[in-house]
């Protein structure tokens, strides 16, 4: 009986104390998270995931201006004509990132082109994605600053042979670049031309680099830069496979079937000035 009696008054409290958190009349009126808990009128639908864009949707989008670059430093005598278009000088380089900002450009990330492309994520009005590849310390030491300067982040892709070598970034600066917010991508190991792989080239040239920067960043490496920009259909299934989930080229066309693994991009050679550069994007994109 006493147990009963005992059961029916834990019932009721609990009862009460249901009904009291579900009407909420006497609760005051800042407090919301009452809002939260008042039953749906409407079910909502099941969590389904997005439906992927086709490589022909795609393709449609309005492009997005992807700048790549490889050295930021001044000339030196020694560097040659067929050099000079890879390097652009410390000035230049600002002016050119002081030319994106007084237009307006923002700059995304690979992720949010990603989102963009397949999942038709907004972005920002004015999108660019500044790109580095060849793992070169003036990266780090003199664009770096001038990205900052303008809060802009950029995509970094990295030969893992040149992490540490005299002129290149160390493995902490490439983690450095991952947690201010930048992307680490892979440029390969040693810079060999995709085109020539064979079966162990894969692992060597595209797997191991992949893992050793996921060891630096804590994160998976999806996203590529081919070394001269150079690609061929033998190398989309091979990079798809091994978790890339875009790749990016020169200036190329895309590929029809796999726009995501040939995203072109526009070298900016030092010989541009900001507004030339804002020509150049409008032109190629
Ligand atoms: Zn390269």
């Amino acid at each position: 009986m006493k147990t009963a009696l005992f059961l029916a008054t834990a019932i009721s409290v609990f009862f009460l104390g249901c009904q009291s958190s579900a009407s909420n009349s006497s609760h005051p009126v800042s407090d919301s998270s009452s809002v939260v808990l008042l039953p749906e009128t409407t079910t909502p639908a099941p969590d389904k995931a997005p439906e992927p864009a086709t490589a022909a949707e795609i393709l449609a989008k309005k492009e997005v201006p992807v700048l790549c670059y490889h050295q930021v430093r001044d000339y030196t005598p020694n560097d040659s004509k067929t050099a000079r278009p890879y390097i652009v000088p410390v000035n230049v380089f600002r002016e050119q990132m002081q030319a994106l900002a007084d237009s307006g450009y923002q700059t995304i990330l690979p992720d949010q082109l990603y989102d963009y492309l397949v999942y038709g994520k907004s972005l920002p009005e004015k999108p660019v994605l500044i790109t580095f590849d060849d793992t070169r310390l003036d990266q780090y030491t003199a664009a770096l600053p001038a990205l900052e300067q303008h809060s802009f982040k950029a995509a970094f892709y990295i030969m893992t042979v040149s992490l540490g070598r005299p002129g290149y970034m160390s493995r902490e600066q490439v983690a450095e670049l991952d947690k201010k917010g930048h992307s680490i991508g892979s440029h390969t190991w040693d810079h060999q031309n995709v085109k020539k792989y064979e079966d162990k080239d894969w692992v060597t040239q595209i797997e191991k680099p992949s893992k050793q920067l996921q060891e630096i960043t804590g994160k998976p490496t999806e996203y590529f830069a081919y070394p001269f920009g150079l690609w061929n259909q033998a190398a989309l299934p091979e990079l798809k496979k091994r978790g890339i989930k875009m790749a990016f080229q020169l200036a190329d066309k895309a590929d029809p079937s796999d726009p995501l693994h040939t995203i072109r991009r526009i070298i900016v050679p030092g010989s541009m000035s900001g507004i030339s550069m804002l020509k150049a994007m409008r032109n190629s994109f």
